[in-house]
């Protein structure tokens, strides 16, 4: 069995493929791919604001692929490094707030995202509930600002299915929506799942979050249909976050299932 772990140069990203089973003392690497970045044809800016490094890949993988498709410059805001992680799977003496990063970076590779345009705002993993929400609001805004984006994607205030870091982040950006003036805002999504992708995966992890209410279709302003090219990439994105691998199946999409989207502001 083959993990795999990615390494960021300047311009490119290594590939290396891990062996498993292994001591802590042997990690045995070997690398497999050198990848050119894809240069974004577009000038739009879109910007994720998420919380884990493997959320972009679990909740958000069509959307990212289908702005890429368009053109669209994906920035992605992570609050957290997902530090609280457990990667022991590797194998490895690495801590989390190491190699998730680096992950994630290979994980947005495959949609076209630059690590230039990734950034990880430094709040602490699993007490997002317990920092200061406005510190939030002003970091992506400011940022949102600088880079004159013209879409913001993030959760909803349910966190897909209630989780609490998820949530804050979620009720944050409705804050900010609401109180700032949007001058170069086009567009803003909340990512929520498709009713019955959330009655599958609730099925799963109910025991752990409180399930939010389920949007109903009238609130639906987009929804991606996903094909086997998406679900495909999809399942890509996840397997390059390799020290959660014992997540890559809590959250299952099949053919037809459809990720879908809020669209809370949209002036044009
Ligand atoms: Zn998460």
């Amino acid at each position: 069995m083959f993990i795999y772990l990615c390494i960021i140069g300047l311009n490119d990203i290594i590939l290396y493929r891990i062996h498993v089973p292994m001591t802590k003392e042997v990690c045995k690497m070997e690398p497999i791919h050198l990848l050119e970045v894809p240069e974004p044809a577009g000038s739009r800016i879109a910007v994720l604001v998420t919380v884990h490094p493997d959320d972009e890949s679990f909740f958000h993988p069509f959307l990212l692929q289908q702005l890429w498709l368009k053109g669209w410059v994906i920035h992605v805001l992570y609050a957290t490094k997902g530090e609280k992680g457990d990667v022991s799977v590797l194998g490895c003496d690495i801590v989390a707030a190491n190699i998730r990063p680096l992950e994630a970076y290979a994980a947005l590779h495959l949609v076209g995202v630059k690590k230039q345009n990734i950034t990880f705002m430094g709040f602490v993993d699993g007490e997002l509930a317990k920092q200061h929400r406005q510190r939030l609001v002003d970091l992506v805004w400011d940022y949102i600002e600088a880079v004159k984006a013209e879409m913001l994607i993030t959760f909803d205030e349910g966190g897909v299915y209630g989780h609490d870091d998820h949530s804050v982040v979620g009720r944050a950006m409705q804050l900010m929506v609401r109180h700032k003036s949007f001058s170069t805002l086009r567009w803003a999504f909340f990512g929520a799942a498709d009713p019955t992708v959330q009655d599958r995966w609730r099925s799963k992890i109910s025991q752990i979050f409180v399930w939010p209410r389920q949007p109903t279709l009238g609130e639906l302003g987009l929804r991606i249909e996903a094909t086997d090219e998406l679900l495909a990439v999809r399942m890509q994105m996840l397997k390059m976050h390799a020290s959660q691998q014992a997540d890559w199946h809590l959250f299952p999409m099949g053919p037809g299932d459809r990720e879908a989207y809020l669209v809370f502001w949209l002036p044009d």
